[in-house]
Parts: structure tokens; C-alpha cells; sequence
């Protein structure tokens, strides 16, 4: 039975859980979070997860679930990060050294510059090539998915029709996309750079965005329990237009790299609009406008604004995943190639600075990518990649 490693213990680690037990994996879980592992055991001794999909529920478990990966990453010849991109960094770092040969290591999703940091951190453990390992990043998670019992049962509001698939090796991308198609259920359609997946990763649009469409302004709102703003369905016309300009300026920067770097295809690269048409075809009940593609949209049907409790009601939680991971994983890894190329991005930037100083954090300063926290970021610049030459010679090192 072939072995994989799920590193996480959120929503996305549990939808995997339950698709490859019952597809007859050998799962092992990688969970240093708090008591996630411990959690994740009880659940497991109950009889695993079962994850509710539209149409069909499907049950399956892992076998070994810990906190140290000498004890679960040796041996999987798949191993995936189904964790936000902050945590990245720390789990590479603890898994490379148990990494097998030959091993195959994907992220769901990717985000930005995943890339850069893979090479990075990997490197240090290994200075022989060929590069011991296959990286496999995808264009978003597959599901929109949340844990209803933890360690117990997750439900999936939706799976995208199709979701992109860049590989280093790139060649190794199309027998990747057709081998992980079934176990994931979804259609992966393979992409030829991790350039393209940075630049096509429309959370780091839509989550920023909608965040500066619904709090801006009224950052110190407070909501009954009950009255929490709905965060997809809240999507109006202002916001609409803030999460297009971005997403046209985002096109202006794939065209321009595409006519500076040989080996990179723009078109691999969506607009928002027809990026959502295309991932959630039969949950869009009008597609006809950006703004009814998010409020008609099934699989975003309920998800509400994140909020943390302020006394008996709620305030906007601006540490959740939706700018943390979304601004130095996405956002600012744009804005970092959009300053290579020499292209103005102000909508992109607007967000920036907004979201900056919610996060604390400053990366965008006088109109430069040269803030105090620039290293907190995946941003080409964190990595010494100051000039297209050295990005179009990373592309060519990935083929
Ligand atoms: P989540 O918020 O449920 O994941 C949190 C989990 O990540 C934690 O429970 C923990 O297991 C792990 N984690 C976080 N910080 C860690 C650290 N420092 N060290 C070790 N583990 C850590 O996230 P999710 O919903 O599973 O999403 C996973 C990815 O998929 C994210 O990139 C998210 O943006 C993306 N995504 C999720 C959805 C969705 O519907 N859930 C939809 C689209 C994209």
C-alpha cells in the first residue's frame, strides 16, 4: 500500500484523511499544533473522519498521527503541506531531513513563491543534484471545506471543477495531475511554472479584498453572535471593483513578464471573473457579473467574516488566514515581481497598506517593497532575486 503524510490538522488535513483511507492509502498525520495530534488519535480510535461531500460521504482514517516527523514522514512517497503558507517555513524545516529519495511533496495550495522558499530551506539539507524531491504546488485547495467535530467529521461545500498544477521538475506536472486526480476528486490540470501558480493564486484577490470591502472604514465594528456579516455573499459593487482592479492589474503584470521571460506562458494565468466560472461551474447560479459569481455562489453559501469575541459579541479577527496568509503569501510575492517588472500596481497596493496595518507589519514603504518585514514575506527580493534575468533562470532550473 503506497504511504503519504498529511502535514496539518485543519479543515483541508481532514478532507485528505477521509479520501485517502478510504482510497486505501496508508495515512500518516503530521499535527505539532497544540493538542491537534492528540485530538486527531481519539478521533481516529472512534473510527476516523468522515467527510460530507454534496453528493457522497466517504470515511477514512490515518493510522500513525504525531508531533514528530521522524516518527511519520520516513518512508511516504507523497507527503502534503494542507496547512495555511505561514506555516510552511517551520514544517519544511522539520521534515526535510526525513524526506525519502524520490519523494514527492506538494502543498494544497501553494500560494506565492512557495518556490523560492522550497529551494531555499531544502537546499540546506541537501547540495546534491538532482534535486532529491519532486515539489508539487496547486492553485487553490480543491474543496471549500470546514471541521464540524474535530478529529471526527468535516463538511465540504464544494469541490472546484478544475484546479491548476505546477511541478519542479514542471515536466513532472501532467503525470502528477493524472495520478493525484482520483485521490483528490478533482480534475488537476497541469501548468508549466510555479510562476504561473503565483501569479494565478486569486485568494491572495478575494480574501484581502472582500476583507477591505467589508471592514474598511469600520475596523472597530463589533456584531451580535447572530449578526455576523456574511464574508462571499457580502460582496457589493464597491468591493466588486476593488477585487477587479487588482485582478486586471495582476494580468498586466503575467503580460508583461510573458514578453521578458521566454520560457513563461501568461495564459496560464485567469482573471478572477473567469477563474471562478471556470472552478465552480455548476455552484454559480448567475455568472453573468463578478459581484453575482461570489453572492450566487453555493460553495461560499454561509462562510461569514472571521471574528473573535469581544465581550459577549464579536470584533473582526484581522490575524485570520484571510490577511495573514494571504498578504505575505500572496499579495506581497505579486507586488515583489509587479516592482522586477516595473509595473505600477496602486489597487494592489491600496490593499497592502491597508492590510499591513491591521497585520502590524510593514512591507510596502514609500512606494517600495523595503519595509521592516519584507523578510517575513515570500517576496522574490526575500530570496535575492532582484532582476528578471535571475527569474527567467529560475524558471529554466525548474524544468
Ligand atoms: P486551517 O485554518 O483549518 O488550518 C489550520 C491548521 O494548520 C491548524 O489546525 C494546524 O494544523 C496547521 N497549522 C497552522 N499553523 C501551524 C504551525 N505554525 N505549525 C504547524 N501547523 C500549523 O486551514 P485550512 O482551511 O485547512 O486551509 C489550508 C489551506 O487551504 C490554506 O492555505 C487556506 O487558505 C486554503 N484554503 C482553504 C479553504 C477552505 O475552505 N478551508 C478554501 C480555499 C483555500
Amino acid at each position: 500500500m503506497p504511504k503519504l503524510t498529511i502535514c496539518g490538522g485543519g479543515n483541508a488535513a481532514h478532507v485528505l484523511i477521509a479520501l485517502a483511507g478510504h482510497a486505501g492509502w496508508e495515512v500518516d498525520v503530521l499535527a505539532p499544533l497544540y493538542d491537534e495530534a492528540e485530538r486527531l488519535r481519539a478521533g481516529m480510535a472512534l473510527g476516523g473522519i468522515t467527510a460530507h461531500f454534496a453528493d457522497r460521504v466517504v470515511t477514512g482514517r490515518a493510522g500513525r498521527v504525531g508531533a514528530n516527523p521522524a516518527e511519520v514522514v520516513p518512508g511516504s512517497e507523497l507527503v502534503l503541506l494542507a496547512l495555511p503558507a505561514f506555516a510552511h517555513g517551520s514544517i519544511l524545516q522539520t521534515i526535510a531531513p526525513f524526506l525519502d529519495r524520490g519523494a514527492r511533496l506538494g502543498a494544497l495550495p501553494a500560494r506565492g513563491g512557495l518556490d523560492y522558499q522550497v529551494r531555499a530551506l531544502l537546499a540546506v539539507h541537501d547540495h546534491s543534484p538532482p534535486a532529491p524531491y519532486t515539489l508539487f504546488g496547486l492553485q487553490t485547495l480543491p474543496w471549500a471545506c470546514r471541521i464540524t467535530t474535530y478529529g471526527r467529521e468535516v463538511t465540504v461545500l464544494g469541490t472546484k471543477a478544475v484546479v491548476d498544477l505546477a511541478a519542479m521538475p514542471a515536466a513532472a506536472a501532467p503525470l502528477l495531475a493524472r495520478q493525484l486526480s482520483p485521490l483528490f476528486g478533482v480534475h488537476l490540470h497541469p501548468i508549466s511554472s510555479f510562476l504561473g501558480l503565483t501569479l494565478a493564486n486569486t485568494g491572495q484577490l478575494i480574501h484581502p479584498g472582500i476583507m477591505v470591502g467589508l471592514c474598511r472604514g469600520r475596523e472597530e465594528s463589533t456584531f451580535d453572535p447572530d449578526e455576523v456579516p456574511l464574508f462571499y455573499q457580502g460582496v457589493d459593487e464597491t468591493t466588486a471593483g476593488v477585487l477587479q482592479a487588482m485582478s486586471v492589474e495582476v494580468q498586466q503584470l503575467a503580460g508583461r513578464l510573458a514578453g521578458r521571460l521566454a520560457d513563461f506562458n501568461s495564459q496560464e494565468v485567469l482573471p478572477l471573473h473567469e477563474w471562478l466560472r471556470r472552478s465552480y461551474p455548476a455552484d454559480i447560479t448567475d455568472p453573468h457579473t463578478l459581484k453575482s459569481a461570489f453572492v450566487t455562489n453555493r460553495a461560499y453559501a454561509g462562510l461569514r467574516l472571521p471574528t473573535r469575541p469581544a465581550g459577549q459579541r464579536r470584533t473582526v479577527d484581522f490575524s485570520s488566514r484571510y490577511l495573514a496568509e494571504d498578504i505575505p503569501y500572496g499579495l506581497a510575492v505579486v507586488r515583489g515581481l509587479a516592482e522586477l517588472a516595473g509595473l505600477a500596481t496602486p489597487a494592489i497596493d491600496e490593499v497592502i497598506l491597508w492590510a499591513q496595518a491591521r497585520l502590524g507589519h510593514t512591507y510596502l514603504t514609500g512606494g517600495q517593497l523595503a519595509g521592516p518585514d519584507l523578510a517575513r514575506t515570500r517576496a522574490p527580493q526575500v530570496y535575492g532575486l532582484h532582476h528578471l534575468d535571475q527569474l527567467s533562470a529560475e524558471l529554466l532550473s525548474g524544468k
